[in-house]
């Protein structure tokens, strides 16, 4: 149920951002980062003077765009934003820099995919609000300074390890987003069913808040989907035994686990022998790429203990044994 088509995943875009939230305030959960960076705002505000860069770190989904949207907004600014294997040439980087207006957001995300060479130009542009640009080739070439507005960069990525020192270094604020709580999701699933006019019982909103890996992006995605499998099969309602069916029809498991998750665990029990396992020869025995099982997949199934990465590789725990119905056998790990 995961592949979407392109088609229905653009369509899926426009409605997520249909579904952000407009305020601080409907930025639900996460108090501690939004108490943060409204005392880091409004001090920047009374003294007139742009934000310190932001660099928010977070799993895909957990409202890192929508906070780098939200930080704009408070602070009346536009946003601009791009993101790291977007900038292919320093030109690309300069044309933004140079058209921003002065306290802009420059939004950058996947900002550990930055190349090298258009990181070196963030740098001066980060510290001093200056640009140093390289015109002409050869003995020709000569540098030029160009002065910017002072901006405030907000960089997003899945992991701050990623990131080179002198890039970190500059940063002044950093905020790490971290996995929302089944009440929290369950009030963003509220919240957005209200704004998509859907009926949805306190209960359906729970059951589905318990199977979206504690991500926002999964739970308002699966609300949809329960949305239509309640106007097809059910009286358009969303209860708890509506949302339990819909993710059951969705492969969907009371854990929240989907069949990637499943086979992640299975494979390496089955193939591997419960593990240690390389990456890359789980990500050869899946057919998945390497970077979406260690990204979007193993953190949740670390979170919740189905799984352990060690130095030596994967380990699928006692946990996922008994989630699969699997009986540990002698040599086997667990
Ligand atoms: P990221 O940039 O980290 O991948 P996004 O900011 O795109 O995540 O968020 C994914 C979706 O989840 C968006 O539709 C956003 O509106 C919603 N969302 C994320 N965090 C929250 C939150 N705290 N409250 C309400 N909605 C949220």
């Amino acid at each position: 149920f995961r592949l979407v088509e392109p088609l229905a995943r653009d369509k899926e875009a426009k409605e997520e951002i249909g579904l952000r939230p407009r305020s601080l305030d409907e930025f639900l959960g996460q108090e501690e980062i939004k108490e943060k960076l409204k005392v880091f705002i409004e001090a920047a505000k009374n003294r007139g003077e742009e934000l310190d860069h932001v660099l928010l770190h977070g799993l895909p989904g957990l409202g890192k765009t929508t906070l780098a949207y939200l930080i704009s907004k408070e602070l009346g600014v536009n946003l601009r934003a791009t993101a790291g294997p977007v900038l292919e040439k320093p030109g690309d980087l300069a044309a933004i820099l140079t058209n921003l207006n002065p306290k802009d957001v420059l939004f950058i995300d996947e900002i550990h995919r930055l190349h090298p060479v258009i990181e070196e130009i963030l740098y001066p542009a980060m510290e001093d609000f200056k640009l140093d640009l390289v015109i002409g080739q050869g003995p020709n070439a000569r540098t030029i300074k160009i002065d910017l507005s002072p901006f405030t960069l907000v960089g997003a990525t899945t992991r701050t390890g990623l990131l080179t020192s002198p890039l970190r270094d500059r940063f002044g604020v950093f905020i790490y987003l971290d996995f929302y709580t089944p009440e929290d999701l369950q009030k963003i699933i509220l919240q957005a069913a209200k704004r998509l006019n859907v009926k949805i019982e306190p209960q359906g909103a729970a059951e589905i808040a318990n199977r979206s890996r504690g991500t926002p992006r999964i739970a308002l995605r699966f609300l949809k989907r329960v949305r239509d499998f309640a106007q097809i099969k059910a009286d358009g309602v969303i209860t708890q035994r509506v949302a339990d069916e819909a993710l059951e029809f969705m492969d969907i498991d009371k854990c929240g686990l989907d069949c990637l998750d499943r086979k992640i665990l299975r494979t390496i029990i089955e193939k591997f022998n419960g593990g240690p396992v390389g990456i890359d020869a789980l990500a050869a025995a899946i057919g998945e790429e390497k970077d979406t099982i260690s990204e979007v997949y193993e953190p949740y199934l670390v979170q919740k203990g189905y799984l352990q990465r060690t130095p030596r590789g994967r380990i699928a725990t006692s946990t996922a044994y008994q989630h699969l119905h699997i009986k540990i056998t002698k040599g086997q790990q667990g």
